[in-house]
This record gives structure tokens, C-alpha cells and sequence, in this order.
């Protein structure tokens, strides 16, 4: 198919054809964006929820709803949607209140 050919110039299968191609690159890239937001464990991925060590405006994991402590209060713990070892004092944009 030449695609330099404008889209008035093109006939109706040939429309339907690139509107295809167009919606199906759309569902791989959304995809592809879906599969690398979660870990190997299947729960979201730190990089995926912009995951920081550091608390951000007053908020951190240890007053979140999903934060499940560790054995003390300064220990690091766990979260209900976030992969990995989770700091108290940490916070990501899933938090929830
Ligand atoms: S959802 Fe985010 S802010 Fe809440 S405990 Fe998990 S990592 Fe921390």
C-alpha cells in the first residue's frame, strides 16, 4: 500500500485497511503499556507508580491504606498494589488516605 497517497485519494477498503492497521498498532502499544506497569509477581511495578523512597507533600506509604507495616514501625514493609519492599517513609501515586 503507498501511504503517501492522502487519505482523499484513497478508496474505501483501502480506508478501512489503514484505519485497521491504525486501531490494532493502538492495542499493541496499549499493550505493551499494560504489561511493563507490572512486576514479574503481577502487582505494579515501583517504576510504573513513580515509586520514591521519600515522602511527598506530608504523605508516605505508612499512612496509606495499601501500606502493610513491617515488624516495627521504622522496619520496611509491604504494599497491597506495589511490588517489592516498600519504606515507611516512602510514597508513590497510588497513595490513598
Ligand atoms: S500504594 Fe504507594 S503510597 Fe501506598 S503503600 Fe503502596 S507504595 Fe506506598
Amino acid at each position: 500500500m503507498n501511504l503517501r497517497k492522502s487519505s482523499s485519494s484513497l478508496s474505501n477498503p483501502q480506508r478501512r485497511l489503514l484505519l485497521r492497521q491504525g486501531g490494532l498498532l493502538l492495542a499493541v502499544v496499549g499493550t505493551a503499556a499494560l504489561v511493563t506497569a507490572q512486576a514479574d509477581d503481577g502487582m505494579l511495578s515501583k517504576a510504573s507508580v513513580h515509586y520514591q523512597d521519600k515522602p511527598h507533600n506530608g504523605q508516605h506509604c505508612s499512612d496509606c491504606a495499601y501500606f502493610i507495616p513491617g515488624p516495627s514501625v521504622q522496619s520496611p514493609g509491604s504494599c497491597r498494589l506495589v511490588s517489592g519492599t516498600i519504606n515507611p517513609t516512602g510514597w508513590c501515586q497510588r497513595f490513598s488516605s
